[in-house]
């Protein structure tokens, strides 16, 4: 295996088990003897050693500031099946949440979708992995992770009871520094489902309630499971309460507002697609609801005119894509974060409840709560907060990794 030998006590981090290893630390690097290029091929595995020769342990080699991801520490190859036991660490946390079906230890036996791989946060830099039902959703944010896509299907199948299906979807994830070989998207797995499965009927269920998943053409890998928490506090607070989810997308909130008794319940996408699934939802669940509408829209266009026509909300949710991705985007974010909180307060009757969240990684829990507290402040309203939100457990964060620590809201109390 190629050798790479950080300078003189550059080992520090990775002995307090930081994953990642920078190219300022790297004396030099041994290629294999079999090696052809004169430099590691992005995704390869290496072997990081000190300066004296202790091997420190072994991760994927990539272009750029970051040059090694550590995937296993304190070994000098990869522990014989490393995947499968990864894998299935990750699994026991979720176990141990009680968000595995069909698991006698567990109280929720109505719950099958959930995040098994958050990157870092399960020790494995650069993968995500959802698992919807009978399929796991493989993201690969590494050349390492793509590369190593098939050991990761078959851990995914051995270890994870429900899973039958792997679909792979990088097309919008892999960095593009070096060539990639092989398909970024498509099945790794499948036990007889054909390509056009999008088109017949694919539920997951997420708290007891049915959720149609296009991973195919769906953002991400089909679904936002990292709001599974705040939608079930939308739940508890809905009753009897005319609700506004704006930024919609599948309907998540939405379903747990109706299940909660809300009186009413406006839906709102700038997207078709994303509409049409809200209205397959609604269907599924509440096949005779009559108080719930879905609306393909801008968000600022839509408040705008319900504004103009004199309209007003007991509970808002407004859960926007990232407005920052990047750090030089944070200012101009600060103020659509404040823009767009500000068009939602103004139409909270007194005494109603705001649930707004920022999934930009870039923007900080002050700087959102300082932008969506001069947005009240502008329109004139006092609010209070009452519950701060977060991702929920099945997305945990390494302290090395503050990336991995991205989706924040607030429940505000509007006077
Ligand atoms: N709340 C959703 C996830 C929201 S993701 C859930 O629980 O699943 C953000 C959504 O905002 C996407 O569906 C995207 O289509 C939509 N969106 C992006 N820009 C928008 C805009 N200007 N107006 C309305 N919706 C927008």
């Amino acid at each position: 295996m190629t050798t790479v030998i950080l300078k003189p006590h550059k080992e520090e981090s990775l002995k307090r088990y930081h994953p990642w290893v920078f190219s300022g630390a790297i004396a030099r690097v041994v290629l294999d003897a079999k090696h052809k290029g004169d430099a590691p091929a992005e995704g390869e595995l290496v072997c990081v050693r000190s300066a004296a020769n202790e091997a420190l342990g072994v991760g994927h080699w990539q272009i750029g500031s970051i040059a090694v991801r550590i995937l296993a520490f304190g070994v000098e190859e990869l522990p014989k099946n490393f995947w499968t036991e990864r894998i299935r660490a990750a699994y026991q946390v979720r176990e141990a949440l009680g968000l595995i079906q069909n698991n006698p230890n567990t109280p929720n036996t109505l719950n099958n979708t959930f995040r098994l791989v958050h990157g870092e946060g399960d020790w494995l830099p650069g993968l995500i992995v959802d698992v919807y039902a009978d399929t796991a959703v493989v993201q690969a944010h590494s050349v390492g992770m793509h590369v190593s896509r098939n050991e990761i299907a078959q851990a995914l199948i051995d270890v994870v009871q429900q899973v039958k299906n792997v679909y792979y979807k990088s097309d919008d994830t892999l960095p593009f520094k070096a060539p990639i070989e092989g398909e970024k998207t498509g099945w790794l797995r499948n036990t007889g489902i054909s390509e056009s499965r999008d088109t017949e009927e694919f539920w997951s269920v997420e708290n007891g309630l049915s959720f149609r998943i296009d991973w195919l053409r769906g953002q991400k890998t089909g679904f936002f499971v990292d709001q599974r928490e705040n939608r079930a506090l939308v739940e508890r607070y809905a009753k009897g309460k005319d609700v506004l989810n704006m930024f919609c997308y599948t309907g998540g909130f939405s379903l747990y507002a109706l299940r909660g008794g809300a009186k009413s319940v406006d839906s709102v996408d700038v997207s078709q697609k994303a509409i049409d699934l809200v209205n397959i939802n609604v269907a599924k669940n509440f096949p005779d609801a009559t108080n719930h509408t879905a609306v393909a829209a801008d968000a600022f266009d839509y408040l705008s005119q319900q504004k103009a026509a004199g309209r007003t909300f007991d509970l808002i949710i407004l859960d926007p894509p990232a407005f920052a991705k990047h750090r030089d985007a944070v200012k101009n974010a600060l103020r659509g974060y404040q823009r767009i909180n500000a068009k939602a307060i103004e139409m909270i009757r007194p005494g109603g409840l705001l649930f707004t969240f920022s999934c930009s990684q870039a923007v900080d829990k002050e700087a959102f709560r300082l932008a969506v507290f001069s947005a009240a402040a502008q329109v004139g309203r006092k609010v209070r907060i009452l519950h701060q939100l977060h991702q929920p457990q099945d997305h945990p964060i390494n302290i090395y990794h503050p990336e991995g620590e991205y989706l924040k809201g607030l429940v505000l109390y509007v006077e």
